[in-house]
């Protein structure tokens, strides 16, 4: 049985109870973890406060150092957490491990900034006085995380956290808590004081909410869905708590007739279909220019039906693709319900659009790959996040109507346009709600760029130096001689 990690050291919850996680694709117990209560959580909160006044005043360099070496250490099993990963979570084991590499790259890229943060001395009116702006960590975080990146998107979280020399509390998803477990079990092999960097496993409605309700937890970064992302703003706010959101997308991508068709088509596959379509930054509408439409859709049914689903502990025959189950049961009654909504509106199925058929299919969620056009504007697919392999395109004629038609979500995370056009370029650009673009590549969070959303999206911003801001309060001071 895996056991939280608090204080420095391997616990049961105080309620003695544990659950079972599964595996999407076959439905066998991976293992079982404590099911922690609202007490386990004020354990943890309060060995990361008492720990704070050490960590924040740990000479920087010597937190990049320990950082460096925690990175390094959970690098060294990448593929023994690789493979749990792919068997909590359901993503092929090579989509797993790139997770890990993303980690890793992440906790070195604020190991390096742990160093530089930097604050300013400003002149003042008065006399013999000069005013300096510190910046100093806030205290206790609490980092509430996902079940469709369970790893990255713990790193975004506490990375900059203990590079600013603030102390973490996680909590995993329910379904997804094996691989942070370990992997926070190695960060701390690495020797950060006991207390800087804890893990509570159990419900959300318990240890996320104590988390939330806490008033010694000053910082809470939030990834999930928008409604949870709502409650905690609501809540967290109300204590006065520093909040960021990362909430759902709908991502738009823009193909223009002058795009590199089959450079785009490849965008599109990997930007929907990468992890089964579970990412909130992912492609969600497809609106391609009519002259290159049936050139470019053509190729992406084909492209797409390489996807096999299947186990991610198992590799196709070339030259398909492994594409792993939905994480959830529930997910994939989603997925299904918008996909017949989309259909009763007079959508037409370019591919999939089912379950796979066959007996070893039976234990998992799987759902084939699918593509719909002629989806009505106010079909679920349009107007929701699709979290799942389902992919709308949409027939556009110019650049101002796919702008329009992009912008009409109550999203804003991710958005991309494919063209060799300055002008398209710059136009989009300026005018798609999004908080990134990507021009002519893939959607991909680079851990040196601001991450985050406008809108339903959530606010505030995760990777870059940008994130360290949010784990730093700036204070005035004036000196006067
Ligand atoms: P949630 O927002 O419910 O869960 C995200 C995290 O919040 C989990 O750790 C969850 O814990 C926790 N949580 C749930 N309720 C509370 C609460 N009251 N207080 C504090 N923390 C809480 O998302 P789901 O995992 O249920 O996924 C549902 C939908 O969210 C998906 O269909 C998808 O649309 C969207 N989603 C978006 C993601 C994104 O990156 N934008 C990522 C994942 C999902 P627990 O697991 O224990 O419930």
């Amino acid at each position: 049985m895996a056991k939280m990690f608090i204080a420095g050291e391997g616990a049961d919850s105080v309620t003695g109870q544990t659950y079972e996680v599964r595996n999407p694709a076959t439905g066998e117990v991976v293992d079982t973890v404590p099911k922690g209560n609202e007490q386990d959580v004020r354990s943890a909160v309060d060995a990361a406060q008492a720990a704070f006044d050490e960590w924040s005043h740990t000479p920087a360099e010597e937190r990049a150092r320990l950082l460096f070496k925690a990175a390094a250490l959970v690098d060294a099993e990448r593929k023994n957490l690789a493979e749990l990963l792919c068997r909590e979570q359901g993503k092929p084991v090579q989509e797993a491990a790139g997770e890990m590499e993303h980690f890793h790259h992440g906790i070195e890229f604020y190991a390096g900034l742990a160093s530089k943060v930097r604050g300013s001395q400003v002149p003042l009116p008065a006399k013999n006085a000069y005013g300096m702006v510190i910046r100093k960590p806030l205290g206790v975080c609490g980092a509430i995380v996902p079940w469709n990146f369970p790893i990255t998107l713990m790193g975004t979280k506490v990375g900059p956290a203990l590079a600013a020399g603030n102390t973490i509390v996680v909590k995993p998803a329910s379904t997804t808590p094996l691989t942070t477990i370990r992997v926070i079990e190695l960060m701390n092999q690495a020797g950060l004081p006991k207390g800087v960097l804890s893990v509570v496993t159990g419900p959300g409605g318990v240890v996320g909410e104590e988390l939330l309700q806490n008033p010694k937890v000053r910082r809470i970064a939030f990834t999930g869905e928008s409604a949870t992302g709502k409650h905690v703003a609501s809540v967290a706010c109300g204590d006065f708590k520093r909040v960021t959101l990362e909430l759902g997308g709908s991502d738009p991508m823009i193909v223009c007739d002058d795009a590199d068709v089959q450079k785009a088509v490849t965008g599109a596959m990997v930007g929907r279909f990468w992890n089964a379509g579970l990412a909130c930054l992912a492609v969600k509408r497809l609106f391609v220019f009519d002259k290159v439409y049936d050139e470019f859709v053509g190729s992406l049914v084909s492209k797409v039906a390489r996807y096999e689903v299947g186990d991610g502990m198992t590799r196709p025959e070339k030259p398909k693709i492994r594409m792993g189950p939905l994480h959830t049961a529930a997910q994939r009654d989603e997925i299904e319900d918008q996909v017949k909504d989309a259909i009763d509106r007079g959508a037409k199925v370019l591919l999939g659009g089912a379950r796979p058929e066959g007996d070893q299919y039976a234990r998992g969620n799987f759902y084939l790959p699918t593509i719909l056009e002629n989806v009505a504007e106010d079909s679920r697919a349009v107007t929701e996040e699709t979290f799942g392999p389902l992919l709308p395109v949409f027939r556009v004629t110019s650049l101002d109507e796919a702008i329009e038609k992009a912008n009409r979500s109550i999203y804003g995370l991710g958005s991309s346009i494919w063209t060799k056009n300055l002008d398209n370029i710059e136009t989009a650009v300026d005018r798609i709600e999004a908080g990134n673009v990507w021009v002519n590549s893939l959607h991909y969070g680079y851990d040196e760029l601001p991450f985050g959303g406008v809108k339903a999206s959530g606010f505030g911003r995760e990777h870059g130096p940008e994130a360290l801001e949010y784990y730093l309060e700036p204070k005035g001071v004036v000196i006067t001689r």
